[in-house]
């Protein structure tokens, strides 16, 4: 394990040995298939080895995620604040899962900013800028997945890894690679995937669970951004998709039903640049994909109080769905030479 340090990893075994025994486990807000994966993954293999943890995601997550716990639907800390809060102040140790900044705990942030608990964080975006007592960060990897399987490994606890963590973890890295097909050049994720497969992941059910599992309602409201609500600059090669909370309720709306909708316009060709926007209750949810060197994480940081990975980041904007549309288009002009660049 070359990436996890040997001294930090004996360091953070004692501590787990000796120190811990409740643990809470919290990835970021809007959770998608890596933040719940991950999450779950972990902490199944906890539980298998001994420690008493729990998962606290801070808002819905996806139902189709929730085959992947065995013991039930994660806390929601937006419905059960109360109850996350008391587990948080009797635990031992956090652990925050695929994010690299406090402003990514959604409600939870609030309460955690007095936390004095130990923190672990364990992510794959780039500049983390969390305070943790132990930081295991890797922006080459896959996924926060993908990590937590080298994290377990690390810690000497691959005998917990089950099935149920094995899927969980499997899932994770799929849903961050869209199915191995980017951010997947590195070796030793297919030798991870392996391993996850030995222990009994199932691909075809986490591949069915993640993509073939909707609504008629979300397979109509893909159609409707497609064909009547896609907008295309091809002077930029970019493309734009919003919806409003009209829209939205209209076509039933559940949380993960828009998860890679940003995507499509990617495939046309000449497109590099691919815009979503959401109306939520009190304010406009963005997420930006690209191809190839635009770093939508910088545009996204600048523009839109927002980050992620180059190709995939999100944001978000206080202004009216109107305003947030107007300043995304009037930016446009001065990235064309970077959207230009690959050409
Ligand atoms: P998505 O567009 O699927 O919500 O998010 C894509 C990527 O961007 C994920 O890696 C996610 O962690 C990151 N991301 C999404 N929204 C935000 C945000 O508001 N702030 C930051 N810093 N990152 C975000
Ligand atoms: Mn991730």
């Amino acid at each position: 394990m070359e990436r996890f340090d040997v001294n930090t990893c004996k360091k953070v075994k004692e501590w787990l040995r000796k120190e811990v025994k409740k643990i809470v486990i919290i990835p970021h807000v809007n959770p998608d298939g890596d933040a719940i994966g991950s999450a779950l993954g972990l902490n199944s293999v906890l539980n298998n080895a001994g420690f008493e943890s729990e998962v606290i995601v801070p808002n819905d997550f996806p139902v189709y995620l929730s085959w992947l716990s065995s013991e039930g639907i994660p806390l929601i800390y937006e419905h059960s604040s109360k109850r996350c809060n008391n587990l948080i102040d009797t635990a031992d140790a956090l652990f925050f899962l695929d994010f690299n900044d406090v402003k990514r705990l959604g409600k939870l942030e609030e309460y955690l900013n007095s936390n004095t608990k130990p923190v672990v964080l364990i992510d794959h975006h780039p500049d983390p800028a969390i305070k943790a007592e132990y930081l295991f960060s890797d922006t080459d990897v896959s996924s926060t997945s993908e990590l937590v399987f080298d994290f377990v490994d690390a810690m000497g606890m691959m005998e917990h890894l089950d099935v149920t963590g094995a899927n969980a973890l499997l899932s994770g890295i799929i849903a961050d690679t869209g199915s191995l097909s980017h951010n997947a050049s590195r070796p030793d994720m297919y030798r991870i995937v392996g391993e996850l497969i030995k222990r009994g992941a199932d691909k075809e059910r986490i591949n069915e669970s993640l993509y073939n599992n909707f609504s008629e309602k979300r397979m109509r409201l893909l159609g409707y951004c497609l064909s009547e609500k896609m907008e295309i600059y091809p002077q930029y090669r970019t493309a734009l998709i919003w919806l409003s909370a009209e829209e939205l309720k209209r076509f039933d709306f559940h949380p993960g039903d828009t998860e890679g909708f940003v995507n499509y316009p990617l495939s046309i060709k000449g497109i590099v640049f691919s815009a979503f926007f959401m109306e939520k209750h009190d304010y406009v949810k963005i997420s930006f994909r690209s191809k190839g060197s635009f770093a939508t994480n910088d545009f996204s940081g600048v523009h839109f109080s927002g980050g992620g990975h180059r190709n995939a980041s999100g944001g978000e904007s206080k202004l009216s769905m109107e305003e947030a549309l107007a300043l995304f288009k009037v930016l446009l002009p001065q990235y064309s030479e970077q959207l230009e660049k690959d050409f």
